[in-house]
């Protein structure tokens, strides 16, 4: 049996993109006798919006897609988030970091996933203030424990996991217990999903969970990048681009199941169009 899932952030109202992920993530788990599940990524306190929480429920289920299990809320798992984070502490891969985002951008040589990779200001330095520190990976140290490493994704086949690209990232937030990658690499864990659905723009981002995986000794799932909905101009589909929100569709009458038929028959609506190959960059 497989277990997928469909993991918003209720930082903005969800728009026709994520009813597609919620599809993909939903019918792949119909169609093999599988469970589809829903959790809410809502640590980033500066950026989550609670309301926004029902509204994604309401949205859900006027497009027809109904979730099995109990709703997750990441906001409940703080203390397991935390334990994690001692654990790596414990083995020595994490080390405390208090520079400034400018710090980072100006001294940063090259360009990661998640943008400047860090240049490795504090891995050296004797922490200052560890209670206003982010912590670390140190990702030679990390890699060099875990050994070679494959995942698989469904799409794309067999990858060999290549985390180093991340650099030394930030697994525990100044103000957070996690970082999205651990948070949502342990959910996933704790979940029992065995199949990770989610955008290809997320594709990087399944390197570095694989190695926290491996050091964290979580069972590997598999995954499914699948491709993003894009505007005429080849960009994602955002709200603050003018892309309607499901919100609005629902509350003006629109028919929910019709809508998601349309999605799964690749009637995406005008201008908008699926993205190919892996190769789709924010
Ligand atoms: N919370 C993320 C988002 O809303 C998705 C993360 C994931 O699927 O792993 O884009």
């Amino acid at each position: 049996m497989i277990v997928t899932r469909f993991a918003p952030s209720p930082n903005g109202s969800l728009h026709l993109g994520h009813a597609y992920a919620a599809i993909v993530a939903h019918d792949l788990a119909r169609q093999r006798d599988g469970a589809f599940r829903l959790r809410i990524e809502d640590i980033d306190a500066g950026r989550s919006r609670p309301e926004l929480i029902n509204e994604f429920l309401d949205e859900l289920a006027w497009l027809g897609l109904r979730w099995d299990g109990e709703l997750v809320l990441q906001s409940t798992r703080l203390d397991a988030y935390r334990a994690a984070g001692e654990r790596l502490k414990e083995m020595g891969l994490l080390y405390p970091c208090t520079c400034t985002r400018a710090e980072i951008a100006a001294a940063a040589t090259r360009t990661g996933p998640d943008g400047p990779l860090y240049p490795g200001t504090c891995r050296r330095r004797p922490p200052s203030d560890e209670g206003q520190a982010a912590w670390r990976l140190d990702m030679s140290r990390a890699t060099a424990l875990a050994g070679s490493l494959t995942w698989f994704d469904e799409i794309a086949g067999e990858q060999v996991a290549d985390p180093a690209r991340f650099g030394d990232v930030v697994l525990l937030r100044k103000e957070a217990p996690a970082s999205y990658h651990l948070a949502a690499t342990l959910d996933d864990a704790a979940d029992g999903i065995t199949l990770v659905t989610r955008g290809i723009d997320l594709f990087a981002a399944s390197h570095l969970h694989r190695l926290l995986q491996a050091l964290l000794g979580l069972p590997v799932p598999r995954w499914h990048h699948h491709p993003l909905l894009l505007d005429d101009h080849g960009r994602k589909l955002a709200k603050r681009r003018g892309t309607t929100g499901l919100s609005a569709l629902r509350l003006a009458g629109e028919d929910g199941p019709g809508l998601a038929d349309s999605l799964r028959s690749g009637r995406f609506g005008t201008g908008i169009r699926l993205s190919e190959g892996l190769d789709w960059l924010p």
